[in-house]
């Protein structure tokens, strides 16, 4: 029996979507499909407006160009997290600043108070594996006197902020709760990934949600990040393709990061059933871990809820007490050659060469380091039969166990 880690959701509902995209609509490139995926977004999200693009990397770096942020200018990010996270900040000439995570997973937020300066000019907390961070922490230190007294805009949008931007990296966490309102409405803009592993997927995709004001205001910052998403460009080519519309400009150095109709289908047959089915079937596969690994002494079970932030089920975050990486790698080849895929999110940002090479230093981040060096991820997708779920678990046990008598 094989069991991948991961598997896209790929059923004839999708065919059907994909099918109206070619058949009906006969659009390939953003259009009615991409568009009806937003609205289903900010739906889900219970935020105005949503600007699908084809990847949460290319979202951060359309968002923090539309935020004119300039080189000097910092961004605080958890080291436990994907690379993305970081690279999307170097790679728009920002400085990356780096905090440790707490032992759910999220960012620490004392840590981002002693970092934040007069140059910061947004917070990315990570939702791990699918859980929230703590943003109601996060945004009463960032209204506070001191950090608004600190704090240096310079555009007009920064100075009706008035303080350090929350910028969520969502990208596990689509659907995710905090005192039962989607995650989204704690965080000023959300960046969700549809990558093929996300828990909602287009192939490759993302999208930036938000609600900051009223929906008039909201729709022009929706105009500009589509205009920036196209090249600059004033009219979409679904726009232009209507009569005698063929007139354009280009209004700003855009980036060219929309997302065609044909990803989008893939997402919008997923999104439409994501709340009412393909959610709660993460949750029970996420339960029936719990119910194994709560009888094992050795197991220490990933955050599901923590006071009201209610996980969207992305990574079973299983950790092994008393393994160091020697003892977790030689599980995870063991359950390889057995035809079970699982993996480990993460290697913290310290650990890689890249970010070595930058300056950075594991002993700085001890409960990334902590958290990482006992941690194996285990499958959790929509369809993920329960026969698999056993099997998965009782050679996980088994082979735990055989390392621990030894
Ligand atoms: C997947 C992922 C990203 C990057 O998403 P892409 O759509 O591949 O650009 C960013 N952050 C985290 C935490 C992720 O897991």
């Amino acid at each position: 029996m094989k069991i991948p880690f991961s598997l896209p959701l790929i059923d004839s509902l999708v065919e059907k979507e994909i099918h109206s995209t070619l058949h009906e609509t006969g659009w390939l490139t953003s259009g009615p499909k991409t568009k009806e995926l937003e609205e289903k977004i900010s739906e889900l999200s219970d935020t105005n407006f949503t600007v699908c693009v084809n990847s949460w990397t290319s979202g951060a770096l359309l968002l923090f160009k539309w935020l004119k942020l300039e080189p000097g200018d910092e961004i605080i990010v958890p080291s436990y997290t994907y690379a993305a996270t970081a690279l999307a900040v170097i790679n728009s000439g920002l400085k990356c600043v780096y905090v440790d995570v707490k032992d759910d997973f999220t960012m620490d937020m004392d840590q981002v108070a002693q970092k934040i300066t007069n140059k910061t000019k947004a917070i990315m907390p990570v939702d791990l594996g699918g859980l929230p961070a703590d943003y109601s922490k996060l945004l009463s230190l960032l209204d506070s006197e001191s950090v608004r007294s600190l704090f240096h805009p310079k555009t007009d949008f920064q100075k009706v902020i008035g303080r350090p931007l929350i910028i969520a990296d969502a990208a596990h966490s689509i659907g995710a709760k905090i005192n039962g309102r989607p995650a989204s409405r704690f965080a000023d803009f959300s960046i969700f990934s549809f990558h093929s592993v996300k828990n909602i997927t287009t192939g490759e995709g993302g999208a930036i949600t938000f609600k900051l004001f009223d929906e008039g205001k909201d729709f022009q910052i929706y105009r500009e990040l589509k205009v920036l998403s196209l090249n600059g460009q004033t009219k979409t080519a679904f726009e232009k393709n209507q009569p005698g519309a063929w007139r354009y400009d280009i209004v700003d150095n855009g980036l060219k990061v929309n997302m065609p109709d044909i990803n989008a289908a893939i997402g919008l047959s997923q999104i439409k059933r994501y709340e009412k089915d393909l959610l709660p079937e993460r949750e029970r596969i996420f339960e029936f871990y719990n119910s194994v690994f709560q009888g094992k002494e050795w197991a220490i079970l990933p955050p599901m809820e923590v006071f009201g932030r209610k996980s969207s089920f992305h990574i079973y975050l299983l950790r092994i007490k008393g393994f160091n990486e020697e003892k977790r790698d030689r599980v995870i080849t063991a359950l390889g050659e057995k035809g079970i895929g699982v993996n480990v999110h993460y290697i913290p940002l310290p650990l890689l060469t890249y970010f070595k090479n930058s300056g950075l230093n594991i002993s700085e981040f001890p409960v990334s380091y902590k958290l990482f060096e006992n941690e194996i991820s285990l499958p959790v997708y929509n369809g993920l039969s329960q026969e698999s779920l056993k099997v998965i678990c009782e050679n996980l046990s088994d082979e735990v166990e055989k390392l621990i008598r030894k």
